[in-house]
């Protein structure tokens, strides 16, 4: 039976540190075109300016009639209708006027347009209640994107509006960082399927589920490699089966003090391990390892090669608390996969809060405590989701911010301001709208 390790041999990283390991670790992965219409959540790898101005014609901003503003309140003949997409060869005189849509291009000669509820109009002879300044509802030649202007920039997230925008200035194609392919491994004797008969002390895999869905919402594409036992040989097998085929592996449990915490000494025999421990709560024993190409000797890697995966490979192991194992990877793992994808703002918002609980923080570590912030009489205050353990899952229900507590023995009563991670939405409560 092997012996109790009774001091861990892996000093603890500041966060600060761990965040700065990581993220040398963390260089965009390769680039490819996609189809920019269909390119939600990707990142452009490229600045993109418009070829053209948007309106590139001067077009009606109203419904109502195009004219002459030197023509006062006088009387037009109306000669035509022009509606959207129209562009005739009309020309405008002293005394004309057209009938014009919004969306429709100005004709030659007018200046302005009247709106039609100003308007009246018989036989077609047109009367004017007020006079119209030039230029009165004309939407200008490149208003809203002028030509040659970078209307996206190389890290931005492809979101709903720069859709939009990408379909605007007619680029169809785009540049965007190839999604990480990340692999995530349960490890533990005691672990089971979620929907597997259970004995008695046995525990349901909730970290690989949890873990996958982390790792979609960070905008990768997420595979599992199982639950594996602790056993040395079947650990170091299923690593390398996910290092074939994944940029990052996450591993769950297996990092701690136990006699079955085999996951370190596999790493530091497969790769380097470049923090051991994080001086932080929960999660102290996070691990970060990159294995090099050439130490996946045993494995297939025609699939690395055809996909480029990245030289070398990250790994995160990641505790088995369950808490722990979100935590670590919101904090350290989600930042990195970010960065992996080019995103120019890779770290979620930090904003500062206003306790509405008294926090308790750990003696010797600082600690990301889960709560629920909300907008309340104009400032941001945060609700502990209750007590914070490890493995209470039910710490992380509706938290939408990890409160840093700085470690020592002060209470911070309620109204003590910290920071705090905005991880999601922020709810505005009633009585303060
Ligand atoms: P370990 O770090 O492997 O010692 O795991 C610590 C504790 O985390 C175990 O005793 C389990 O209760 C729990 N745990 C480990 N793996 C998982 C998992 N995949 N899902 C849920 N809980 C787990
Ligand atoms: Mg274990």
């Amino acid at each position: 039976m092997k012996e109790f390790q009774r001091e861990s041999p892996y000093p603890m990283a500041p966060i600060e540190d761990a965040h700065r390991i990581i993220a040398a670790h963390s260089n965009p992965l390769a680039t490819e075109t996609v189809s920019s219409l269909t390119a939600y959540g990707r990142v452009l790898a490229e600045d993109v300016a418009a070829p053209e101005a948007i309106p590139d014609v001067p077009k009606a901003a109203m419904d109502g009639y195009a004219l002459r503003a030197a023509d006062g309140l006088a009387e037009r003949r109306v000669l035509a209708e022009l509606t959207a997409g129209m562009l005739e060869g009309l020309t405008i005189t002293p005394g004309a006027a057209v009938r014009i849509m919004t969306g429709a291009p100005i004709p030659r000669g007018a200046d302005a347009v009247i709106q039609v509820e100003l308007t009246e109009e018989h036989d077609n002879i047109l009367r004017i209640q007020s006079p119209v300044p030039v230029g009165n509802n004309i939407h200008t030649v490149g208003q809203d994107i002028a030509l040659g202007e970078k209307v996206l920039v190389r890290g931005a997230v492809l979101g709903s509006a720069e859709i939009g925008l990408l379909a605007t200035v007619g680029c169809t194609q785009v540049s965007v960082y190839r999604r990480p392919r990340v692999a995530v491994l349960a490890t533990g004797d005691e672990v089971v399927e979620p929907g597997a008969p259970r004995s008695p002390g046995s525990v349901r895999d909730s970290n690989r589920y949890a873990l996958l869905a982390a790792v979609h919402e960070a905008g990768c594409e997420g595979f599992s490699l199982g639950i594996v036992h602790d056993d040395p040989d079947a650990q170091r097998q299923a690593i390398l089966r996910g290092l074939a085929q994944a940029d990052v592996l996450l591993t769950s449990g297996g990092v701690s003090m136990g006699s079955r915490d085999l996951i370190k000494p596999l790493l530091a025999e497969l790769g380097i391990i470049h923090f051991g421990r994080i001086a932080f709560k929960p999660g102290k024993p996070t691990t970060f390892a990159t294995i090099a190409e050439d130490r996946l000797a045993h494995a297939d890697l025609a699939f690395a090669q055809e996909h480029a995966l990245t030289v070398p490979r990250l790994v995160f192991g990641l505790p088995g608390y369950p808490v722990s194992s979100l935590v670590s990877f919101e904090v350290f793992v989600r930042p990195a996969l970010r960065r992996l994808q080019g995103d120019a703002r890779p770290e979620r918002p930090c904003v500062r809060v206003a306790l509405l609980d008294a926090i308790h923080p750990a003696r010797d570590r600082p600690a990301y405590q889960r709560v629920i912030i909300s907008w309340r009489d104009g400032r941001l205050v945060a609700r502990s989701t209750g007590a914070q353990g490890s493995s209470r899952l039910l710490s992380l229900r509706g938290a939408n911010g990890l409160l840093l507590v700085p470690p020592g023995e002060q209470v911070y009563a309620a109204g003590a301001e910290l920071e705090a991670l905005a991880l999601g939405a922020i709810e505005v409560e009633a009585s303060s709208v």
